[in-house]
């Protein structure tokens, strides 16, 4: 497999970065993870302006021009021979001192793996996925911008080990009120009485790419959509539920803290976004 690093493609073996980097000893830095379908990078140009928005929140210049970016995103997926896959774009403060100032770190890293990717066994696209609510909470819009993909993923990563525990493959992660974020990876959407929902960014949520495409195929199929704030409640009571993400793609949930959601299978207005999203990643994109 052959990495970008920095400008170069190296064997995935010769792909290192140095333990000074500060993406590792602080986790300062940003990421992004992009898709590629039949040939095609999905809606690579909003990933492209949510990796610019997180990289001004924090202060970092990324070191290569967007024309640059969107080059060794596709040759990455052209130096490995991929149709379909999964690319993770990461770009770190760089190699600084053992201190936190990061205008020691002389210049910033890029580097691009693309690789496949399965989130979740296929069966649970069908029958839908049982999840939990966990103690971790989500990093408060007052400490972090929710709005930031950054490096610092250890909260989600406590939440998924909690989920684990708990015999479940995500987690419904809540914010220091009490109302519901997002999942460790993924947005949440539920349908209620026909009208889609999730949580606004301000509680917590990713803004996801595709929860923003859901958004749009929520308009192509005429489904009221609304932000609004949620409960585990009106989670547990809500007719249908799914999850949405890059690498989770669009994924039903039929169970919750050991609540069924709705009759327990997948519903029919997920079944209606899941297929109109598949529609959609097969037709849109940058070609490689
Ligand atoms: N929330 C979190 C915490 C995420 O890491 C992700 C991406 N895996 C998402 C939501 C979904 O965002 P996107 O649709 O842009 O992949």
């Amino acid at each position: 497999m052959k990495i970008y690093l920095d400008g170069q493609f190296v064997d995935s073996a010769e792909a290192k970065i140095s333990v000074f980097d500060h993406g590792l000893l602080y986790g300062d830095g940003i990421f992004e993870g992009i898709r590629l379908y039949e040939g095609n990078v999905f809606r690579l140009d909003a990933h492209l302006d949510r990796l610019w928005c997180s990289a001004k929140a924090i202060l970092l210049t990324i070191p290569i021009s967007r024309r640059d970016m969107v080059e060794a995103v596709c040759e990455s997926c052209r130096q490995n021979g991929l149709r379909d896959g999964y690319i993770r774009l990461v770009v770190t403060r760089g190699v600084g001192d053992l201190g936190l100032a990061p205008w020691l770190c002389a210049k910033p890293s890029v580097f691009i793996i693309a690789d496949k990717i399965a989130l979740y066994p296929p069966e649970y696209y069908t029958s839908g996925l049982s999840i939990v609510t966990v103690p971790t909470r989500r990093v408060g819009p007052a400490a972090l911008p929710p709005m930031v993909k950054s490096l610092n993923y250890l909260n989600n990563i406590l939440a998924k080990i909690e989920a684990r525990q708990a015999g479940a493959l995500e987690a419904i992660m809540l914010n220091d009120a009490g109302f519901v974020a997002e999942c460790t990876g993924d947005n949440v959407f539920i349908v209620c009485q026909g009208r889609l929902l999730t949580p606004a960014a301000q509680q917590g949520a990713l803004k996801g790419i595709t929860r923003e495409t859901i958004v749009s195929v929520a308009q192509a199929l005429s489904l009221p959509f609304e932000e609004h704030d949620l409960t585990r409640y009106d989670l547990w009571n809500a007719d249908e539920c799914f999850l949405t993400g890059t690498g989770a793609e669009v994924i039903p949930v039929v169970k919750l803290d050991g609540r069924e959601i709705g009759d327990g299978k997948p519903g029919p207005v997920t079944n209606r976004v899941l297929a109109e999203f598949r529609r959609r990643v097969l037709v849109e994109g940058t070609k490689i």
